[in-house]
């Protein structure tokens, strides 16, 4: 199940279900009540995919879950983005956050701000909780997975290696693009073997698999379980492979006017074109 919230002039913003080229609306509910309502919610939303939807053309599609309680992001989780900056493989997860106010829609414009000339792309595997939790073993953190997204971690590098830590280099608006829908963890299966890639103005610039990934979902469920308690909706970007425009020979920036695809298998693309604040 392709799991979405949407927007329309006539309805204001709902969530909905996206079945091929249409959306159908679910009725009263937010994309986290959805997720709170557990799996016998998802089998009564299940049943509405027979039905007709709206087409989804006129509709423009929002940031899938607008209001996690939590965006976590893993730094340095690539063997091979380790390996093109010279960094030692972690040998512990390096956790940040992004703040809610960054999140964007997959076909929405991403903000060059003012202050920053260093600005980057990093396409990411992104998961949700679905159940809540907390101390959950590595061999069952992926029944507390509701499903995947696809997730570009913008990032203005001369903000967040100029500051202490990364959280206002990572957190500007607009800086965490995703979608385009929720996927439900049963279209997906091994979140350890999709594809991933980025393409700037149609030239891939990133292109690797998840197979890479020094900590793994289950792993990353199971860590950061031993500190926080999970709840429905809470989003974490898993990491980005090598090839962000930082490290390139020479280094490559964002600039108004830029297109990005951000790719991930089963899951889709997000398509984002880069304006000036
Ligand atoms: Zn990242």
């Amino acid at each position: 199940m392709r799991l979405v919230t949407f927007e329309m002039p006539e309805l204001g913003t709902r969530s909905g279900l996206l079945v091929g080229d249409r959306v159908v609306e679910i009725p009263g509910r937010s994309v986290r009540d959805i997720l709170t309502g557990g799996e016998r919610c998802l089998d009564q939303i299940r049943e509405l995919e027979t039905r007709d939807g709206l087409a989804l053309g006129a509709a423009r599609l929002a940031t899938p879950v607008p209001d996690p309680q939590k965006i976590i992001c893993v730094g340095q989780n690539y063997r091979d983005h380790c390996l093109e900056q010279n960094a030692p493989i972690p040998t512990s997860p390096i956790i940040f956050t992004k703040f809610i106010t960054s999140l964007t829609g997959p076909r929405d414009n991403i903000l060059l701000p003012r202050v920053s000339q260093q600005i980057d792309y990093e396409v990411e595997l992104a998961f949700v909780i679905g159940k809540a939790g907390k101390h959950i073993p590595a061999e069952r953190a992926l029944e507390h997975v509701a499903g995947y997204m696809v997730f570009n971690d913008v990032t203005a590098r001369d903000i967040q290696f100029g500051d202490k830590q990364w959280v206002r280099g990572k957190s500007c608006d607009t800086f965490a693009p995703c979608g385009p829908a929720l996927v439900t963890r049963d279209e997906i299966g091994d979140p350890q073997n999709l594809k991933l890639e980025m393409k700037l103005n149609g030239q891939v610039m990133q292109s690797s698999n998840t197979s890479q990934m020094i900590f793994g979902v289950a792993y990353l469920i199971s860590f950061l379980s031993r500190t926080l308690t999970w709840t429905p909706g809470d989003i974490v970007a898993t990491g980005t492979p090598p090839g962000v425009g930082v490290f390139r020979k020479p280094p490559v920036f964002l600039k108004p006017g830029d297109r990005l695809v951000a790719t991930v298998e089963k899951l889709g693309s997000l398509e984002n074109t880069c304006v000036a604040e």
